[in-house]
């Protein structure tokens, strides 16, 4: 018989939706950042951004594993990150759908501290998890942390969550998008809809308004990309005119910058490159990034590094005018998009109404002032959440897909971002869909035999703007065998070219005369199915590994808060001091020290052995409690019998 969850999976695997007749419809948004990510859900006629257990709206998209083999995900990931740099994976979204040649896969692998192999050509992640050691891919890891989103989303709804929204670059490729629907497929989601984070604060943005047509341009600048679109918004209808953007430039560039010039200053002053210690490196890089979100508001800042022989620190002055001008060049070019967006929509700086900005770097007073003087300085919304309002554009989406009638309609008319198209006998691309193409969308052609009684035929399907198919991103090769002969020029096949609603392109070859489908063997960079089930398994053991290290945990806690709180109740200000006898104190005062000793010696001890020892300090302490609290029943009702 076949399980719920593979049938889930094949479906998945096939584009085809999945609904169980009894599943609540709950669509839960998560914006899946680089740096953070944030997960919003439509409950009761209103948008909720869910707290992580640090009561923080957005979480880091940090993942580490510990010595001791328990996996962390979010803050706890994050805040071990200097003392376990190896084994902390972060910022993965930018690997994710790239190949192991990617001129940035090979710019970026030697800057972080954690180990990036070549895996099936493709950049993995390497870390030891206790002994032994284990290869990641991108969407491993960045369902890990979509899996962390979707367990938030349902401790708030105490509730089973498997359907979500999820926020992608605007500029994000057809691997890129496709990656991230493999990932949540690991983490047990279904994708109902990929949603380009611009038109999801777009959607933030205009599901209150009702004040007559408006451009709004939403620049969004995150860790490591740049998105912006162009959009009209009347009444429920919102419509992406134009977008664009970079998948390589953001907030970890900016701190990248300030990291070389600290090391080289640091070098000149006292002699020693800490770029290979990755502890040093760590501890700079979060120094770093702490003094930029600073200088957001602040003249200047101090920064530590620490000498690695001598552990003597080296204290530096950064000014917000040395950051800008260590960044001037990578600000200016967060711009291009936009310019490439009016130009795409025929648009003025003049006819854009609002100007929305969203993503932590957009908090830089430089790009907020570089970014409203390109508009003839006009000011931003600044009633907007910098953070937040993706994920919540990304919820509104999720409870308009799940048919919720306490959401306001709207209806979201998106565009690809990039060009697709096929190459041609002499090596030119030739466009199916131009960028900014409506989506979904379909498209048709007709193929004609390239030679006499030819069986087989390739298809390429690129990606990009440029004219010369080679010098776009090959998207995949159809390879067609079996075809029926013809002689040379005859129109053998009608094919149909589609893009759904997430940006996903397929495409279906029928032969003309016969009328059925073409059998076609698609080559296309995803990861195979075959390993996406074998990944859900580890993802599955992952989770039933988390649960078990956190009943331990728990049980450990338990004990600790039970052993201290007695010798709190029987020290001098505790209410048990003055009620219990000497002996009875000195009874539960050695069961108290005797169990801290042993939790102190124990820490790494399993269930049982904390389940049980709490149960034996229970059995010392318990009969002495109930004997106190016995004799003073019976004195009291003596007093009244006296009285
Ligand atoms: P996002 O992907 O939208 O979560 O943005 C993350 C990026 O925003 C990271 O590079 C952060 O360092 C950066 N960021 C967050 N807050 C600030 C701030 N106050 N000033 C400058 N950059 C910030």
């Amino acid at each position: 018989m076949i399980g719920s969850g593979f049938l889930r999976f094949l479906l998945s695997m096939l584009a085809i939706p999945f609904y169980d007749e009894d599943e609540t419809g709950l669509i839960i948004g998560i914006d899946l950042g680089t740096t953070y990510s944030c997960v919003g859900v439509f409950k009761d006629g209103q948008v909720v951004i869910i707290p992580n257990e640090q009561g923080n709206l957005i979480t880091p998209s940090y993942v580490a594993f510990n010595t001791n083999g328990e996996r962390l995900i979010g803050d706890s990931a994050k805040m071990q990150v200097t003392s376990n740099p190896n084994n902390t994976i972060f910022d993965v979204k930018r690997f994710i759908g790239r190949d192991w040649e990617d001129l940035l896969v090979q710019n970026y692998i030697k800057y972080y501290p954690f180990k990036i192999i070549k895996k099936n050509n493709k950049p993995y992640v390497q870390v030891s998890i206790g002994k032994k050691e284990r290869v990641f891919a991108p969407e491993e890891i960045s369902a890990m942390v979509l899996g962390k989103m979707k367990e938030l989303a349902e401790d708030y709804l105490q509730t089973d969550v498997n359907k979500a929204v999820i926020t992608v670059p605007a500029y994000f490729n057809h691997a890129q998008r496709q990656a991230t629907i493999d990932a949540a497929t690991i983490a047990g989601l279904d994708v109902q809809r990929l949603i380009k984070k611009p038109t999801a604060a777009a959607i933030a943005y205009g599901l209150h308004k009702d004040d007559g047509e408006k451009t709004v341009l939403v620049f969004s600048l995150g860790g490591s990309n740049v998105d912006v679109s162009l959009l009209t918004i009347e009444k429920e209808l919102i419509e992406v005119v134009a977008t664009s953007g970079k998948t390589h430039l953001g907030g970890e560039d900016f701190d990248k910058r300030v990291m070389n010039y600290l090391i080289e200053k640091h070098r000149k002053n006292t002699g020693i490159n800490i770029r290979y210690n990755t502890h040093a490196m760590q501890k700079l890089r979060r120094e770093v990034e702490r003094a930029k979100r600073t200088l957001s508001y602040q003249h200047e800042t101090r920064i530590e590094i620490e000498a690695v022989e001598n552990r003597e620190v080296s204290s530096y002055t950064l000014t917000r005018a040395m950051f800008e001008k260590l960044n001037m060049d990578l600000f200016q070019s967060t711009l291009h998009p936009i310019k490439l967006v009016l130009r795409d929509s025929w648009m003025n700086v003049s006819d854009v109404d609002e100007l929305i900005l969203v993503g932590g770097s957009t908090r830089i007073p430089k790009i907020q002032q570089l970014v409203q003087e390109f508009f003839d300085g006009k000011e931003p919304r600044h009633d907007f959440k910098l953070d937040e309002s993706v994920a919540y554009g990304a919820a509104v989406q999720g409870a308009l897909l799940s048919g919720d009638d306490k959401v306001s309609y709207v209806q979201v008319i998106d565009v690809t971002p990039i060009t697709l198209g096929i190459k041609t006998e002499d090596g030119t691309m030739k466009t199916i869909f131009p960028r900014n193409s409506v989506i979904p969308n379909i498209k048709y052609d007709t193929y004609q035999t390239k030679a006499d009684y030819q069986t087989s035929g390739v298809i390429e399907v690129y990606e990009g703007e440029m004219s010369l198919a080679k010098e776009n991103q090959l998207l995949g090769t159809f390879t067609m065998t079996d075809l029926r002969s013809f002689p040379k020029m005859v129109v053998m096949m009608n094919v149909t070219f589609r893009i759904d609603a997430n940006g996903i392109f397929t495409m279906t070859p029928i032969h003309k005369f016969e009328k059925t489908r073409i059998k076609i063997k698609i080559d296309r960079k995803r990861i195979s199915q075959e390993k996406i089930y074998r990944m859900i398994k580890d993802a599955e053991t992952f989770a039933s590994e988390d649960k078990r290290l956190k009943k331990i945990a728990d049980a450990k806690n338990d004990l600790e808060y039970f052993s201290y709180s007695l010798k709190f109740q029987i020290s001098g200000k505790g209410q048990l001091n003055e009620k219990l006898s000497e002996d009875d104190k000195k009874v539960i005062q050695e069961a108290v020290e005797s169990t801290i000793g042993w939790i102190e010696s124990n820490p790494d001890a399993n269930l049982d052995d904390f389940v049980g020892m709490k149960f034996k300090l229970q059995n010392t302490v318990q009969p002495i409690i109930n004997r106190h609290y016995q004799e003073s029943i019976d004195s009291k009702s003596k007093d009244q019998m006296e009285l």
